[in-house]
């Protein structure tokens, strides 16, 4: 590890470059104009008025101040918060997102940083103006909808990969996670979009070769050994579902959007590093389901995953009698295949 001083790594990494880092592309250049909350998950209703800033700190080096929620720090603690990491953590992340190297090296990661970057690229995800947490009400609403227990979706919310708000008018639950990379809706009445004819819509600016669920709001996200990769928003809550219900409390849920996304983002690779995956693949007719699971597979496998194993759901039956396609089916699923099932999920 590099032996840079704090001081000297604020000189070489500075705050925007490490934000920048994290999806904050639209920042002022300097102190003096608010711009919307880093956090705005501490805000009920999403930071509606801008309420953070940039003031020079004792130190002389930038430091970030939301009025509103009371966040407040440097490029180190907002990694220590982004990553649930502490301060040594943090500032070989700092380090690295600066492009230093081992023995403190420094490799130019500025024209990294600032290389022009297309303009759909470097735009951090529109959430709806109204984005929250949801109430007890819309938990039941999407626990019904889904079938899924409410303390489940609940725990979702906990970890910030489940939130509401109004999309394109209609009320409805997104999922995203701390990255911010991507975040995806759906009606809460379970309807469609009427400008799509879809279930699902992508919030602008998305990039959905992220693998949502990966970045959760959580202290120390690397005490999750195993990751379930499903595919798509319905089985990630499913998979939430079933943690709760067979009280997995080591697998974290994660979810590619869509089996057409074949390649998993490069930021996202890191974080497979060492973990037990589980791939649960749709089960579709055409094999394109499976044909995805196995290039992710492929990729966190080369990323240093500690195994990555497969899972087939054919062979099991829902109540009403078809055959279970995906995990969310699984929830109502007859009761003769629940034991198998539970076998399985282990
Ligand atoms: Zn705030």
């Amino acid at each position: 590890m590099n032996n840079l001083s704090i001081q000297e790594l604020k000189e070489l990494v500075p705050l925007q470059a490490v934000l920048y880092h994290y999806g904050h592309t639209d920042l002022p250049e300097r102190n003096g104009k608010y711009f919307t909350c880093l956090f705005p998950e501490n805000h009920a209703r999403g930071d509606q008025d801008p309420s953070c800033n940039f003031y020079t700190g004792s130190d002389g080096f930038p430091r970030y101040k939301c009025f509103s929620c009371g966040e407040n720090g440097d490029q180190f603690s907002f990694v220590e918060r982004q990553e649930g990491v502490n301060v040594s953590e943090a500032k070989k992340i700092v380090a690295r997102i600066g492009g230093i190297t081992e023995g403190g090296t420094y490799t130019a990661p500025q024209k990294q940083l600032k290389r022009p970057v297309k303009p759909e690229e470097k735009k951090p995800v529109q959430f709806p103006s109204d984005l929250n947490r949801g109430t007890e009400t819309d938990w039941k609403a999407l626990g019904e909808l889904r079938h899924l227990d409410p303390q489940a979706v609940n725990l979702a919310t906990e970890l910030g990969v489940l939130k509401f708000g109004t999309h394109r008018g209609f009320p409805c639950w997104i999922v995203t996670d701390q990255s911010r990379i991507v975040a995806e809706a759906r009606r809460l009445d379970g309807k469609l979009f009427p400008h799509s004819g879809k279930k699902c819509d992508t919030l602008r600016n998305s990039k959905k070769s992220w693998p949502v669920g990966i970045q959760p709001r959580h202290r120390t996200p690397e005490n999750f050994q195993k990751i379930i990769l499903v595919e798509g928003s319905a089985d990630l809550i499913a998979a939430y579902h079933f943690n709760h219900v067979f009280l997995k409390m080591d697998a974290l849920p994660v979810a590619m959007l869509g089996r057409q996304c074949k390649n998993i983002h490069p930021d996202a690779l890191p974080l497979f590093k060492g973990r037990y995956v589980r791939i649960m693949p749709h089960a579709d007719e055409d094999g394109g389901g499976m044909e995805a699971a196995e290039r992710w597979a492929e990729q966190i496998g080369e990323a240093g995953a500690k195994s990555v194993r497969g899972f087939d759901f054919s062979g099991l039956t829902r109540k009403d009698g078809k055959t279970v396609s995906d995990l969310n089916d699984c929830t109502v699923i007859r009761p003769e295949d629940e034991s198998e099932l539970e076998g399985l999920l282990r």
